[in-house]
Formats: C-alpha cells, structure tokens, sequence
C-alpha cells in the first residue's frame, strides 16, 4: 500500500474512503443497485462489503436506480461509501406502470386469487406480503400503486439495462440492499467475464415457486415455435427442464418437458448487458411483456433472465462464481475449499452452506455443464 496523505483542507477526501491502493477497474462496468430511500441502511452495508471486499482496488462507478427521486440523505450516505464514480436515476414512469394491454379488473382479480391461496408474494402488490397476513388485498386502483413487486420484477427483467444510465456500460453487477460478500475478489470479474466469452454470471441457483410462473413454460415454448432462429445451438434447455436431451445444432422446438423452476438467484448477477439488448432477449422479453403475465401472475426476473440465457445463450457462456461467498436472506454460500479459508481471503461458515441443499439447482448445473466437483474442491474461476 503506497501511502498518500490527503492535503486536509480537501473536502473531497473528508468524505471519501481510501482510494489510493490497486488498480483501477478497465472494462465498461458498473455495480447497480435497485433500491428505495427507505432502504438506506441496508444499502450502505452492501456497499460497504463489495467495497472492501472488491471495489476499494478497482473504483468501478455505482449506479443507483429507483422508481422515486433519491432523498439527499441517500445520496449523500451512499457516495460517501462508494470509493468509484457515482450515478442515481429515476425509472422513466412507463418503465414502471401497468401498461395499457394488461386488463387491471383480471389482474386485481388474480392477486386476491393467489393472496387467498396463499401464494409466496402472489397476492400482493407489495413485495413485503407475508402469507397468512391480514389482508383486503389491494383494490383494484392500487394497481396503479408505483412501490411494488410486479414493477421491480418487470423493470429488472426488461428494462434495466436499457435505462439512460446504463447504456455506455457493456457490464453490470447487481447489488441488492443486505447482502453479504464473504471474500476477497482480488481480480476483476467484468474482466474474467469478457475474456472467457461469459455472458451471464451467479452464485446461488434454487427453485421457483411454481404458482408465481404458471404460464411462463408454455409462452416460452410458443415463442421459441415462432422464433427459433434464437435457439443457442449449445443451450441449456436440459438445465431447465428434466429429462431433456441436450440440445443439438438445428433443434427448433423446447419439446414436451415442462420447466423444472431451477434459476439463477437475480439478487447476485455479473452479465453482460449486451445480451439482454441483444435481438433474442429483447424479442422474448417484449413477447412475454405482450402477454401480461408480470402482473396476472407474478414472473420474477430471477427466471425469466434464466430461461433467457439458458435458451439464447450458449451454456458455457453461463459462470458459477465458485469462489465467492454470498449471503441474501435466506440464503448463503461459502466457498468449500481449506485455501480459501487458510488464506485468510473467505470468512465464513463453511457447514452453512446452500450449494448441495435439497432447494439447490447447483448440483443440477454441475451434472448438465460437466463440472465433476471434487469433495472441498474450489472450482477455480478459470
Ligand atoms: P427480494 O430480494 O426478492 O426479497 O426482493 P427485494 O425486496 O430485495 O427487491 C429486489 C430489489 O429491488 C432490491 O434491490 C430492492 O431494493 C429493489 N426494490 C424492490 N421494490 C422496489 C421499489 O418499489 N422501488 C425501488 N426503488 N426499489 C425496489
Ligand atoms: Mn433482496
């Protein structure tokens, strides 16, 4: 560590976090996070964690979105931490309403539905819906309501990366409020990313919960029978669905299968932008738009980015992060390996630990990408 002394009477280095050590990051990447004012506290936590474990020696530029003005609070606290270039932008309205197609009277009408049912998040517009909650569900004006899940989950499956912000980045992190990084990444991701030809990075893979996607299978199999030409030759269609053959060059439908719900967790995800802006994504994303299943179900991005990329993407293009540890509630991962730990570059439980859980998709993906993972083994991110 070279150390520079800041002269005092600079207010910029009162407020900012010692950025003086390492390189700075190259690629055309920056770490995003969705978030509401009333989020601060978490927010600041998660940046603090990929600062330090990450971002203190790259200074890539944090881009902070939200469907409302950012209080000057949050602004402040936020760019206080952040040891990069900061960003913060409001989602243009149409990016974050019903659109006109979606008929609100069927729509209120599945929600109380799907809340009586006591469906996860299905009864709600609200993300915060806990099942067994009291409720009236939301009249059918509350659809017009701008704080709520269905938006989020539209807006991070379609419209994020197109956002004014965004569009000089060809790389994004996404970064949730809350989270935990438990080690070091002392090399640069976008940069493995790019160099290895990956598209789409994760670190935990889990199921869907089945009453929240009903339809998405069957109106991905009608796109794909309309638009073959999108199906990645090397896909990943037997990741998604059991029983599948893996796919060969010239193949133009899904088969009979259906979806067996594995899917990236969307709280963590290193991508390439230029993939979701890409005509395959962009085509499936406005078919599915066009159906009004983000609002008469409840699609989450989390499967439909994966189905996205299983399908159009080729299936080595598709990177598990083995040697990073994660926590979103309720979930964590921690790398398996002694180095890891020995090294002093991971802190983290290694018996509390999803990858080989029965809720897991990871043992899935090691079988179909033809990872043989050895017992306490880091798959090494080469
Ligand atoms: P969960 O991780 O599935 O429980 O969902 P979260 O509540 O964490 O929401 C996912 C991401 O979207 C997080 O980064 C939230 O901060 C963000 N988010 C969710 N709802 C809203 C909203 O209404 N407005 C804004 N600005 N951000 C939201
Ligand atoms: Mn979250």
């Amino acid at each position: 560590r070279t150390d520079t002394t800041e002269p005092e009477d600079d207010p910029s280095s009162a407020t900012r976090y010692d950025t003086t050590t390492g390189q700075n990051g190259t690629e055309k990447a920056t770490l995003v996070m969705l978030v509401r004012n009333s989020e601060l506290d978490g927010a600041l936590s998660s940046i603090r964690m990929v600062e330090d474990r990450f971002n203190r020696r790259f200074h890539y530029p944090w881009t902070f979105l939200n469907d409302r003005p950012f209080t000057d609070d949050f602004i402040k606290y936020t760019s206080g931490l952040a040891s990069g270039p900061v960003e913060y932008a409001v989602v243009p309205e149409d990016d974050w309403s019903v659109p006109d197609h979606v008929n609100k009277t069927v729509m209120a009408a599945e929600m109380v539905r799907m809340a009586e049912e006591e469906i996860i998040y299905g009864g709600s517009l609200s993300y915060r819906y806990v099942p067994n909650q009291a409720f009236p569900p939301p009249a059918p004006a509350a659809a017009n309501d701008s704080g709520t899940l269905r938006h989020m989950c539209r807006f991070n499956s379609g419209f994020f990366y197109n956002q004014e912000v965004m569009r000089k980045y060809d790389w994004y992190w996404r970064v949730e409020p809350g989270i935990e990084l438990y080690c070091d990444i002392d090399y640069d991701p976008f940069t493995f990313m790019r160099e290895n030809k990956k598209i789409y990075g994760f670190v935990i893979s889990m199921y869907e919960f089945k009453d929240t996607i009903t339809t998405l299978w069957d109106r991905t199999r009608q796109f794909v029978a309309e638009n073959s030409q999108f199906l990645h030759a090397n896909n990943s269609l037997d990741f998604l669905v059991d029983g599948a053959q893996p796919s060969k060059p010239g193949d133009k439908h899904l088969g009979n299968g259906n979806y067996n719900l594995c899917h990236f967790w969307s709280n963590f995800e290193i991508a390439s932008l230029e993939f979701y802006r890409s005509e395959a994504y962009s085509r499936y994303f406005e078919f599915l738009d066009s159906t009004g299943g983000f609002f008469y179900e409840r699609w989450g991005d989390a499967p439909v980015h994966s189905i996205g990329v299983g399908l159009f993407a080729p299936k080595d293009s598709i990177h598990h992060f083995a040697d990073f540890g994660y926590s979103h509630a309720p979930c964590s991962r921690c790398p398996q390996d002694d180095e890891s730990h020995a090294s002093g570059r991971c802190l983290c439980n290694r018996s509390k630990h999803f990858d080989s859980d029965s809720y897991s998709c990871l043992p899935r993906w090691w079988r179909v990408s033809g990872i043989n993972k050895a017992p306490n083994e880091l798959l090494k991110h080469t």
